[in-house]
């Protein structure tokens, strides 16, 4: 089912949903399984899977020189998606990106997805590659998330990217993507982000995830300032819970976000990681609890790869 037609369903009632990463190759989907299972019980009407940049591997050779191989550490999304499915009879959302593919290759990650009966895809951009200054897209490949959206779209009404094939069998992709209520660090101003945001809706986009925030009022702001230049599509907040003390330094600098000096000076007073988590947990749960008394679709939390305190948030939540 579409993320829009289970937002529809819940007429009004907030949702539980959350994102995982793959885990590294060479390691066992079981343990991808063990951190969802306990989340189940907050029936989840969607699981999104992200997809990571290819990055460079340095491979020691016999010689003692040091072999450079570019790879995706990460593999596997549509594939995790599709055990998802068959697993826990639930939707499941592959993200896309345009860095690191052409758009050849983009669809035929699509043609695999509307094969695997998935019905919604998340289309982004995706971050510049880390040996990268600033993001290229591939030669032949879609340079910002709003033409993907496009390439979807285009899928969605039978146009493949040569006009060789017999396109009576349509996809049918509800389309996600993301949106950011501290603007993404590349955007000269918030109007500009908007615009582009308005944008990736108006080529086809039916709703969107935010970025995370750890103070309310911007997410709030950030959906009255949409709508006030015509964004009418449901704006999902995203939240994760701070973990370890670290996150008061790494998620402003990856993210260009900013920390609440309450939440700050909270993390600052924890004398151990343990202790960050319980802080990070009760954070999240007074952010998602007026998110919810607001009315929100639905709180979409950024697992990281570990659920124990996605469960404590949405035991008291949900
Ligand atoms: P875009 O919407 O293309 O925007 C990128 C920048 O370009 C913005 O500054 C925008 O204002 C600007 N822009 C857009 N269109 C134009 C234009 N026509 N001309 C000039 N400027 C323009 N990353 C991953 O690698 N894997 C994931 O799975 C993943 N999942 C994510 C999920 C969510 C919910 C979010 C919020 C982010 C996710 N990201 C992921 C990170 C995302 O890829 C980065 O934030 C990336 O830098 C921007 O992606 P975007 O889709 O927002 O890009």
């Amino acid at each position: 089912m579409k993320v829009t037609e289970h937002l529809e369903k819940a007429n009004g009632k907030t949702l539980f949903s959350f994102e995982i990463i793959p885990p590294q190759k060479g390691q066992n989907i079981q343990k991808l399984y063990d951190n969802i299972d306990p989340l189940m019980e907050f029936k989840p009407p969607f699981i999104d899977v992200t997809t990571s940049r290819e990055e460079f591997v340095y491979i020691e050779k016999s010689n003692g020189l040091l072999e450079r191989k570019k790879t995706r550490m990460r593999p596997g999304t549509v594939g995790i998606c599709a055990s998802l499915k068959h697993k826990y009879n639930i939707d499941a959302v592959p993200h896309i990106l345009c860095g690191g593919f052409t758009k050849e290759e983009t669809e035929y990650v699509l043609v695999d997805c509307h094969y695997l009966g998935l019905d919604n895809v998340m289309a982004l951009r995706g971050d510049a590659a880390k040996h990268e200054p600033y993001f290229k897209p591939e030669n032949e490949g879609n340079h910002y998330a709003s033409d993907l959206v496009k390439q979807i779209k285009d899928l969605n009404q039978g146009k493949y990217l040569h006009d060789i094939v017999d396109n009576s069998h349509r996809s049918d992709f509800c389309i996600g993507v993301a949106g950011y209520p501290e603007k993404h660090m590349e955007s000269p101003s918030m109007a500009t982000d908007l615009r582009r945001l308005k944008e990736k809706v108006e080529a086809g986009a039916h709703y969107v995830v935010t970025q995370m925030f750890f103070d309310n009022a911007k997410y709030f702001e950030f959906v009255e300032a949409a709508k006030e230049i015509g964004i009418n599509v449901p704006i999902i907040p995203g939240i994760k819970p701070i973990a370890v003390h670290r996150h008061l330094n790494v998620l402003p600098q990856i993210f260009s976000l900013n920390l609440p000096d309450t939440l700050v000076k909270e993390v600052e007073k924890c004398k151990d990681s343990k202790a960050v988590r319980q802080v990070g947990i009760e954070w999240a749960i007074a952010q998602s609890k007026e998110l919810k008394t607001a009315g929100v679709p639905v709180v979409h939390y950024y697992s990281m790869g570990k659920s124990d305190n996605i469960k404590a948030i949405a035991k008291e939540v949900f």
